[in-house]
This record gives structure tokens, sequence and C-alpha cells, in this order.
């Protein structure tokens, strides 16, 4: 019933602003939102994991649906058994339709075949370390909102893994054309900060340096600080050699200590992340209040970054979202203000025509919206 509440909520505040106009100026005294303006998205981004599929007509296909239901940007990590030019042939594709194509990057996973380039080396014994009793917990989380991989994880307080990415991303857009990068991943297992010994030591000379720190005001800004340089790096080294290279990420795995931290990150589309996949889904308060914390920081650190909502659609029985549901994200992320939107979900979503629709209709469309 409380979502239904503020959506009619502010429904009701558009219906007033607007009916209210002209009343409001034959009575100044009364304060009252008098103007309107448009909100909507200008950049739409779909994150499609099998982009190409297994024939370049299948390529085309969804390019073609992705334009269809209001998306102008995709993001894929381009596995599966495609090659060089298959690839080429479906970025020429999806360009020849107005769409970017951004690759996906992801650098804490060294083992995964898709992520290896040809002259790329992944750094060796430069993993993220904590108590086993911790990573037990942490492998076998309790709470939907902590679904993460098993396994080891790369230290991003270190240079070279800093480098790998570099390269990663480089040899990416040198091999095809590519409109930028997403990267993911790129953050501590267990959320904070990495305990290896270097991350450690690091940390603790970054704690004699600022003493009038608590414990908890140290983890999260030498944290906050080694995610910052991370991006920098990666940036600068993408955008010297690519200079319209776009940078954009999902702000993932969460930092406990400041979740919502994509606009302080030098990224021009930061990911946060609003609504999530798994049940129990995400209130629509809570989606609200995330995006107005996107908006409040969206320049605080960096004027390039265009702040952005990153929202999950399930489509299983057990975690699926309804199209009413999908709506009612979208309306609330919109009516914050968000001018960027990720959508991420398996592949199935897009196969649905009821939530196509949907999508349809709140991607392609803008709102006017009275505001103070
Ligand atoms: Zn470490």
């Amino acid at each position: 019933m409380k979502m239904r509440f503020t959506s009619e909520v502010i429904s009701l505040i558009i219906f007033a602003g607007i009916n209210l106009t002209g009343w409001c100026e034959s009575n100044p005294i009364i304060n009252i939102p008098t103007e309107s303006k448009t909100i909507g998205f200008t950049k739409k981004i779909v994150w499609v994991w099998g982009l190409p599929r297994k024939t370049i007509q299948d390529a085309y296909a969804e390019v073609d649906l992705v334009k269809r239901t209001g998306f102008n940007t995709i993001v894929t990590d381009g596995r599966g058994p495609q090659s060089q030019a298959y690839l080429k042939a479906a970025i020429e594709y999806a360009h020849n339709q107005n769409i970017g194509v951004w690759t996906l990057v992801s650098p804490i996973y060294g083992e995964w075949g898709w992520q290896k380039a040809p002259g790329v080396s992944i750094p060796e014994g430069c993993l993220q370390e904590y108590p086993s009793e911790t990573l037990a917990t942490l492998d076998n989380p309790q709470d939907p909102d902590r679904v993460q991989y098993s396994g080891p994880w790369m230290c991003i307080d270190r240079p070279e893994v800093r480098r790998y990415a570099i390269d990663l991303s480089v040899s990416r857009l040198a091999s095809n054309a590519f409109d930028g990068i997403a990267l993911d991943f790129v953050g501590y297992k267990n959320y904070r900060g990495c305990q290896c010994t270097y991350s450690s030591n690091l940390r603790a000379a970054y704690a004699k340096t600022h003493r009038e720190l608590s414990g908890g005001e140290i983890e999260r800004r030498f944290s906050l600080s080694m995610l910052q340089l991370f991006y920098q790096e990666v940036r600068d080294a993408v955008k010297k050699q690519f200079p319209k290279a776009e940078i954009a990420c999902h702000a993932y795995p969460q930092f406990d200590p400041e979740p919502i931290n994509g606009p302080l990150l030098p990224v021009d589309y930061p990911g946060d992340t609003v609504a999530w996949f798994f049940k129990p889904h995400w209130s629509l308060e809570k989606i609200a209040a995330q995006c107005r914390e996107i908006k409040n920081k969206e320049h605080q650190a960096h004027n390039y970054v265009t702040g952005t909502a990153l929202m999950g659609i399930g489509t299983d029985a057990q975690n699926g979202k309804t199209p009413e549901q999908i709506r009612q994200e979208i309306q609330t992320i919109k009516q914050a203000g968000i001018q960027a939107i990720m959508i991420v979900g398996d592949d199935s979503f897009l196969k649905k025509t009821n939530i196509v629709k949907v999508l349809t209709e709140e991607l392609t469309t803008t709102n006017a919206m009275a505001v103070r």
C-alpha cells in the first residue's frame, strides 16, 4: 500500500502543479510549485550479456530489439563463439542504428577466459585476502542483497591490477570500435577493504597521517580513495589513447561505508544500484531515497559525471518483477531527475513482450514535472 501511496502522491503533485499555476499567479502569497521541467532519460543503457549470439543475424536482431525498446547504449562482454570479424559487424550494425556499444571489463577475475586479451597478462599473487571464517560467510550469503561470486578476487589496491585493467581496456578498445568501457566488480569482497598485507600496510600508513580520524572513517576514506585511484588511472590511460571513449561502471560490489559512491568516482556514467534483482525487492521509498542521494552527489567531485541509476530485472519465477512493478521503479527513478538509467538482467527480459512494452513506454517518453 505504501508504494502505491507514494506513486499517487507524486501524481497528485504533478497534477496540482499543472492545474494550480494560473491560480497561483493571482495569489502570490501562496508558495506552491509554479513551473514545470521536463524529466526523462538521455542515456539509456542495457547490459546484454551474450551479444553477439550464435549467428550475426542473432546479433542484428538483438540490436533492433534494444533500439525498439528505447535504449541507446549496449554493454556487452562479447562472450560466445564469435570471431573479431563477427564482433566488428555487430558493432557496425549497432552504430548504424545510433546505438553505442561499451565493452564490459571486469578486472578482478583473472581466471575467466573471456577476460583475457592477446598480449595482456594476468598479474600473479595479487589476490584479496581475508580470514578464512570471513570468506566462508561471504561465500555463503544468506542475504539476497549479498549475492556474490565465490573464489579469489584480485586486489584492486595493487598497481599491477590497475595496470591489468588498463591493458585489458586498451586492448578491447584497440581491437574493436567500442564507444567506451563499462567496468564491473571493482571493489572489495568484504564490502569494506582488502586485508592482504599490501593493503593493510597502505591503510596503516594512511592512518598514521590521519590520527584525528576514527577507525571506521580511516577505512571509509582509505578504501574510497583506492577505488577513486583505480578508476582515475584507468580513465587517464584510456582517454589518452581514445579521447572520445566513455567510461562507465557498475559501482559494485556495494561499498558499505558509503553505498552510493558512484558520483564520487572519476567515471562518466557510474551506475549505482537503486533497485536490486532479488526478493525482497527494494521499496519505491528506498529507490527514491537512493536516487536523491545520487542527484545530491552528482557534481560533488567531477562536473562530467552523469548520475546513473542501475536497476536489475529478474524474470525467473523466484525473483521476477511484474511489468507494473518495473514501470513504477522506472518512474520513481525518472521523477528523481536522474538522466541516465542502466538496466541489467538476464537476456530473457527483452523476450517478454509485456516487459518490453512497459520499458518502451517509460524509456521513450518524457514527462512534465512540477518543480519548486
Ligand atoms: Zn589487498
